[in-house]
């Protein structure tokens, strides 16, 4: 029988096969949307209302009430993903929602859910996926792949279209989109399965480890924290004059995946807390979830009452207030006629400045950046890849 595996698991399984030996419950179960959360959910139903009629629901408030989710976060979301169908729906002329799909895959069953399915009266498809959230550095191509390969399996078809759109960006959504013939994927399905056939023992840590269910049973992790431990214990003992700046720099990527290890701890014991009460530390502690209420006014509702209370003086109301310059540089693009939303936003950006409005602030932050005397740098493509056709199209649009 084969083990299901979902495709939501593949990014993970493409660069890390030694996660496949997570367990075939784990590997089925994983969701495919990876946006589970209450908002996530309520966005994705609301998607589909729009796929299938081509608005958005007037009222949100059913949503908000099912799901007890930040209705403006949910406005803001779905407003972005009619601005997207509005320009793109034409090329999912027969929507089909929340369309399961599945295909062999070597030793596996993948199996996927759909957000979008349109088959054309040809030999194509289009499929797409909409993310709740603003783009990750997370891979999704293996996922988009898998959801092609499973439609071109199901149907019979030659080419697949594949489309995410990261609904949370601003000011506008951003998409990703690829194109693949049935031969690109069964190549790419041979290759992707030797790959994992040959898994044993073979683990890459990396930034996708913070998605993977054996995160903290792994060996190569354990490996690395007791390393990591062991290293900042030496660092903490050495005299201040013996300590050498490229040595310390050189534990940076193991202590970041430390504390990785350690706020997916925090996330776990919240959820154990969360789901059973208060849990013994010791004799005489135990871990506890303390409400506590943190309070914020609505502008926009309290603005009358505001306004009276300071009796209308405006310069005592903005003292109170912070504005957010993405925001309201994105209200004013909005209000702005098509092709002049650059122009006018540029205008009033630079009279906020005249009128010494904006404030600036230098901050530094610590990053890994490549090195001046890299030997590599000269080889590097730049940031984007080419779609499976070589055609260079590059991951990511933005409209
Ligand atoms: S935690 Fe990272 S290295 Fe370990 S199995 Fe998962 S993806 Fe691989």
């Amino acid at each position: 029988m084969l083990t299901t595996m979902r495709a939501s698991f593949m990014p993970i399984a493409c660069k890390c096969p030694g996660a496949l030996d997570v367990g075939t419950e784990a590997l089925a179960i994983r969701e495919d949307t990876g946006d589970v959360t209450a908002g996530g959910i309520a966005t994705h139903e609301v998607c589909q209302q729009i796929a299938r009629t081509g608005d958005r629901p007037e009222d949100l408030g059913p949503w908000i009430e099912k799901y007890a989710c930040d209705a403006d976060r949910l406005g803001v979301t779905t407003w972005q993903a009619l601005k997207f169908w509005r320009q793109h729906g034409g090329r999912y002329p027969y929507p089909q929602t929340e369309r399961p799909v599945s295909a062999p895959f070597g030793p596996f069953k993948l199996t996927g859910h759909l957000d979008l399915l349109s088959v054309d009266s040809g030999d194509s498809a289009e499929i797409l996926d909409w993310k709740g959230g603003y783009r990750t550095e997370v891979d999704v191509e293996p996922q988009m792949r898998s959801y092609a390969y499973c439609v071109a399996y199901e149907f019979g078809l030659e080419r697949i279209g594949a489309t995410v759109v990261w609904l949370g960006d601003q000011p506008e959504p951003t998409y990703q989109r690829w194109e693949w013939s049935m031969l690109d994927l069964a190549k790419w399905v041979r290759e992707t399965v030797t790959n994992i056939n040959r898994r044993e023992n073979r683990y890459t840590i990396g930034e996708h480890c913070r998605y993977c269910p054996r995160f903290f049973t792994c060996p190569a992790q354990c490996a690395l924290v007791h390393g990591t431990l062991r290293d900042l214990g030496q660092l903490s003992e050495m005299p201040e004059a013996e300590i050498q700046p490229d040595r310390v720099a050189a534990i940076y990527p193991a202590v970041q995946n430390v504390e990785r290890l350690c706020k997916a701890y925090h996330d776990l014991i919240r959820r154990i807390v969360a789901l059973n009460g208060p849990v013994p530390v010791d004799d005489r502690m135990a871990l506890a979830l303390i409400p506590g209420v943190k309070h914020a006014i609505d502008a926009r509702k309290g603005w009358r009452i505001m306004s009276e209370a300071l009796e209308g003086d405006q310069e005592e109301i903005a003292k109170c207030l912070t504005v957010k310059k993405a925001d309201f540089l994105a209200a004013v693009s909005d209000l702005a006629p098509k092709g002049l939303k650059g122009k006018r936003k540029k205008e009033v950006l630079e009279d906020l400045e005249e009128a010494g409005a904006v404030t600036t602030k230098t901050i530094t932050s610590l990053r890994m950046v490549r090195r001046k005397d890299d030997p590599q740098k000269g080889n590097q493509h730049g940031e984007g890849t080419e779609n499976a056709n070589g055609n260079g199209a590059g991951p990511a649009s933005s409209e």
